[in-house]
């Protein structure tokens, strides 16, 4: 049976991948230091034949000598604006650079493929519009951000020196905006922000003049997506974009909460935009029809009506 190993396992995209992958019959070690993630997103399966948790923090190496990975996701990361930022920052470009570099060497040795999420922050505030994978991007490298997108961009790089030099079978994602079950409510990024806001009567607070632009995808088709990039010829590499080219501006996804969640009184309030806010973002995904076949599902529309419903049993729990 393949055994894949799965970091930042109990964070939102990693406990889905591990609910379906193991699902899917195959033997999942899920790590995580729970920073971000929790053990409450994987409680149906940390008793599971075939399921194991390991807390674990890949700013540490991590080299078991008691089984043999085939795949490894490296999921780890924190990946919300409020919680990679700040007093973090330093602890995010640890997890991007000497957490991939960790997680490599253990590829090398077990002779497993390697999927890196990286992030559709690697363009930074983009000049092109939709985003290609051949576009460079535009980031700030000593702002706010940078310490996540500069972080994921090192680990690109890792990935293919790895690639290059050491021979290792790699994977290389750009995720953009996801949302779904299994987030947390207060992860702070936008839907989440807004559907907790609307469920609790709370103001929306909409950062800067709401006019800056987004791609929400749901996780289910990411989760799709990743597992079909895991299975690809190994000659496609990427990086390769994952995200709903359906583009909506920051009052639009509002309104759009608001109407499926009326009458709680909750009102627009304007905050002041954070620095290096991206204005524009939309994944031309071409490259991975082309090579994955592979194209989201779920409308903006379908999938705010399941996060909804998610978060209104998460934060009355
Ligand atoms: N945003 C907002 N209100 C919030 C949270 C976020 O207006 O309560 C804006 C934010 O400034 C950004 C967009 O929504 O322009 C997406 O933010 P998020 O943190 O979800 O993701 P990212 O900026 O990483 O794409």
């Amino acid at each position: 049976m393949k055994q894949i190993l799965i970091t930042g396992g109990t964070g939102f995209v990693g406990a889905n991948l591990c609910k379906r992958l193991h699902a899917d019959g195959y033997h999942i070690t899920c790590l995580d230091n729970n920073y971000t993630g929790s053990l409450r997103n994987i409680e149906q399966l940390i008793n599971q034949p075939n399921f194991r948790f390991v807390e674990h923090d890949i700013i540490e190496p991590y080299m078991p000598t008691d089984c043999k990975f085939d795949e490894i996701y490296n999921l780890a990361c924190p990946a919300s604006p409020p919680f990679y930022q700040g007093r973090r920052s330093i602890f995010t470009t640890k997890t991007c650079v000497l957490g991939s570099i960790n997680m490599l060497e253990l590829a090398q040795a077990h002779d497993a493929r390697i999927l890196l999420s990286s992030t559709s922050e690697v363009y930074g505030d983009p000049k092109e519009h939709p985003q290609c994978e051949s576009y460079r991007g535009n980031v700030n490298p000593i702002g706010i951000r940078s310490c996540y997108d500069e972080g994921k961009r090192c680990a690109e790089s890792l990935m293919f020196d790895y690639q290059r030099h050491e021979g290792v079978d790699i994977k290389v994602i750009r995720i953009f905006n996801t949302y779904g079950p299994l987030m947390r409510p207060d992860d702070g990024r936008v839907v989440s922000n807004f559907i907790c806001q609307a469920l609790r009567g709370e103001d929306i607070t909409i950062y800067g003049n709401g006019e800056q632009t987004r791609s929400f995808q749901f996780i289910d088709d990411l989760i799709e997506g990743m597992i079909r990039m895991m299975g690809s010829p190994s000659n496609f590499s990427g990086p390769v974009n994952m995200g709903n080219p359906g583009e909506f501006t920051i009052l639009q996804l509002a309104e759009k909460v608001l109407e499926k969640i009326p009458g709680t009184g909750s009102k627009l309030v304007y905050r002041p935009l954070p620095q290096d806010d991206p204005t524009l973002r939309k994944p031309d995904i071409s490259l991975a029809k082309e090579n994955l076949d592979w194209k989201p599902k779920i409308a903006l529309n379908e999938g705010l009506d399941s996060a909804i419903a998610y978060f209104r049993k998460a934060i009355n729990q």
